[in-house]
């Protein structure tokens, strides 16, 4: 099968990851669509893309059924990455991140059922939510919070996302493959939705006040999205990924106090650190994750997936980034 011949949708392209996507997908050859709404997702993202005679770009929603079946009907996979994103955009909006990941997901699943086409459906670490496990593996328990606390809204809606897609899979037999992403960074990431390295690294290039959360003692697992982008490519090509959920971490540990410290460091910024409590950061008690320990084993299994840029280059490339669209940065983080 050649992969010319092969053309790929992906929802919310134009969004931080699916641009990544989709500019990796052109150069392996693919035809690509993207449907994005820009709601949270630029056109600057693909501006570069544009001029490729294998992309085209549509704006519209993942909850115009009549479009998302014209474009599923014309392609052969999708990559269902449309959705609301960020917690501060999360908390900000709940009832729009339900109907955005509940409803555009539907649509989709549909339409792919009706075409019988194979769809890679994007989650997030969250639906661990307050799980307890050391390292989160697939099969663990989701464990998510109570409905008054609106970070929940959205680890609610993925878990839904993620049963209707197994539900197609066991009724329809509909190719589904689920992988959840735990805290990916990169360049043309914003720190509007309140992301924490674009918001540190904007921060620090400003010599602003660093704005750390809680004590600071919190830790993640940052995954760059040129790895994430290897991983999902290798997803799509491997059938025995069909059928599955895949965890998309890293392996290297860092509190959020640490990368405060990394980041002002790299940029060499004058910046402090504030460390500011949650309720004023997001305007409620909030339930912070102490530790979110991704369990990629299942995926190095598949393909023998090893996490490749370290956090420090990435932070540099970042910063790069951001220097280099300098009139951008006061939008766009
Ligand atoms: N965070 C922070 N300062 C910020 C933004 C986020 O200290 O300006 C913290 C946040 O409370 C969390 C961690 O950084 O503990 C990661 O936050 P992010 O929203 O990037 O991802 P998630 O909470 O989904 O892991």
């Amino acid at each position: 099968m050649s992969s010319k011949r092969y053309r790929i949708l992906i929802t919310g392209g134009a969004g931080f990851i699916g641009s990544h996507l989709a500019q990796a997908l052109i150069a392996h050859g693919y035809d690509v669509i993207v449907l994005d709404n820009l709601s949270t997702g630029n056109s600057k993202n693909i501006g570069h893309l544009t001029k490729a005679k294998n992309f085209k770009f549509i704006v519209d929603s993942v909850l115009n059924e009549s479009v998302v079946e014209e474009m599923v009907k014309s392609c052969d996979v999708v990559y269902h990455l449309a959705a609301a994103v960020g917690v501060r955009l999360i908390i900000e909006q709940p009832s729009k991140t339900i109907e955005t990941n509940v409803l555009g997901t539907e649509v989709v699943l549909k339409m792919c059922s009706k075409y019988h086409k194979k769809v890679i459906i994007a989650s997030s670490s969250e639906v661990y939510g307050s799980g307890v496990s050391v390292r989160f593996k697939e099969s663990d328990p989701c464990i998510i919070g109570p409905p008054n606390k609106r970070r929940w809204s959205y680890a609610a809606s993925k878990l839904i996302d993620e049963h209707l897609a197994f539900s197609y899979w066991y009724e329809k037999q509909l190719p589904i493959i689920v992988v959840r992403f735990f805290n990916i960074i990169g360049p043309r990431q914003t720190g509007r939705y309140g992301m924490v390295v674009p918001t540190f690294i904007k921060q620090a290039i400003q010599n602003d006040p660093v704005t750390v959360y809680g004590d600071g003692k919190q830790s993640r697992f940052f995954l760059s999205v040129s790895d994430v982008i290897r991983a999902l490519v290798a997803i799509m090509k491997n059938d025995k990924a069909i059928g599955e959920v895949f965890n998309i971490g890293s392996e290297r540990e860092i509190s959020i106090g640490g990368l405060a410290k990394l980041v002002i460091a790299i940029a060499k910024s004058t910046s402090s650190i504030r460390y500011v409590p949650y309720s004023e950061a997001y305007g409620e008690s909030f339930d912070d994750m102490r530790r979110r320990v991704p369990d990629i084993s299942k995926l190095k299994k598949l393909n023998g997936f090893t996490p490749k840029v370290k956090l420090e280059d990435m932070i540099k490339l970042m910063i790069k980034f951001y220097l280099k669209n300098n009139e951008e940065t006061s939008k766009n983080l």
